[in-house]
């Protein structure tokens, strides 16, 4: 009787801490399981203050690219359908809407009733499919109150009159829910500008210009697929050019000239192949697929070559096919380029933020998501 009560007496300190520790326990489990709603309250108030407090990235006058979307139709988990984001003074340009891409572009910080501008570089799936959903929250964020501006090559009213379509049961619901006044009826939908480059591969054209910020739309080659372009982004003395879906063409090269930032497609030849050899048993479409693609993308030494002959300072790659299965693959990706190009090349992930501030030419990289 005596030792039990001194083993209790001995150890009290490290009883005591125990039983604590037992009962945070407890308590942290009921809460996690069944938090009371005045914790709730705590943590959505925090989160939303925190959220609306950030420092927006775009503060400094500068040219901003964000890669809000950088896979292809292969599936690769973490990369959304392609789209590119510029950021230009207050004006924000998107080229294409890949699917899953505006759920990035809102993460990325950005508010898409800011949204100047979507810019189509041709009508393949994988550069459509969000088209739906971002104009939808361009009119939902904030009430719009005019549709989103739509720029694209012919084929763009057949395209975006489809989408229109689709969405009008949902702008119904939205009006009788929300009242007119939240969702102006006048904001839904598109506004389209189509532009004609005709069949000339070295043709180009403005087809966008407001104050400090010009588009320039430029012909690629990505046959049978016709018309397909690439945009150049000009403001205030520094330049982004977006390539869209193409081969190796000297349109490229001419329209990237003394470009800041070249964002790039690339198909490694050697890893479509591999995809093509190693699912042929597999019975389904990949096969195929994976190696008719290598015909109308540009490989990653030929973007070296555009870089280099355009004189380009910074290439960012993106649509990445097929995807790089592993990190430690990703140098050997870009075989072949280091023989062509000799200027920095970074593999964009969703939400990587390139910085050209204006009057200077630096040019600054970081990560967002
Ligand atoms: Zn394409
Ligand atoms: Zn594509």
């Amino acid at each position: 009787m005596m030792k039990e009560k001194s083993f209790f007496r001995k150890h009290m300190v490290l009883i005591s801490v125990i039983g604590v520790f037992l009962i945070l326990t407890l308590v942290g489990v009921v809460v996690y399981y069944n938090p009371p709603d005045v914790l709730l309250d705590f943590v959505i108030r925090q989160g939303i203050k925190l959220n609306q407090q950030k420092p927006s990235v775009f503060e400094d006058d500068g040219l901003y690219v964000i890669t809000t979307g950088t896979g292809a139709p292969l599936p690769e988990k973490g990369r959304a359908g392609p789209q590119t984001v510029v950021v230009a003074g207050e004006q924000v340009l998107v080229f294409d809407a890949g699917p899953g891409s505006t759920l990035n572009l809102v993460l990325s910080g950005i508010s898409p009733d800011d949204i100047s501008g979507l810019f189509l570089t041709h009508f393949h799936s994988d550069h459509i499919g969000d088209i739906g959903e971002l104009a939808l929250k361009y009119w939902t964020a904030n009430g719009s109150d005019v549709p989103l501006q739509v720029y694209g090559p012919p084929g763009v009213q057949m395209v975006i009159d489809g989408f229109e379509q689709a969405y009008v049961l949902d702008r119904g619901y939205r009006i009788d829910h929300h009242g007119e006044e939240t969702m102006p009826p006048s904001g839904f939908g598109f506004e389209v500008h189509p532009f004609d480059l005709g069949s000339d591969l070295m043709s180009s054209q403005t087809v966008y210009k407001s104050g400090e910020v010009e588009v320039i739309a430029f012909n690629v080659n990505h046959l049978p697929v016709f018309p397909a372009v690439g945009y150049r982004v000009n403001y205030k003395g520094r330049s982004v050019v977006i390539t869209g879906d193409t081969i190796y063409t000297e349109s490229l090269t001419h329209h990237a000239k003394g470009a800041d930032t070249l964002v790039s497609e690339a198909l490694n030849h050697k890893y479509s192949q591999m995809v093509s050899d190693s699912s042929k048993d597999m019975g389904s479409n990949v096969s195929v697929v994976a190696k008719d693609i290598k015909t109308y993308h540009i490989r990653p030494d030929e973007v070296g070559i555009v870089a280099n002959d355009a004189e380009v300072s910074q290439v960012i790659i993106t649509h990445i096919l097929p995807p790089i299965p592993s990190n430690i693959l990703k140098n050997a990706f870009l075989r072949g380029m280091k023989e062509t190009y000799s200027g920095s090349v970074y593999i964009a992930n969703d939400g990587t933020l390139i910085k050209m501030p204006v009057g200077s030419d630096e040019i600054f990289i970081k990560e967002l998501l």
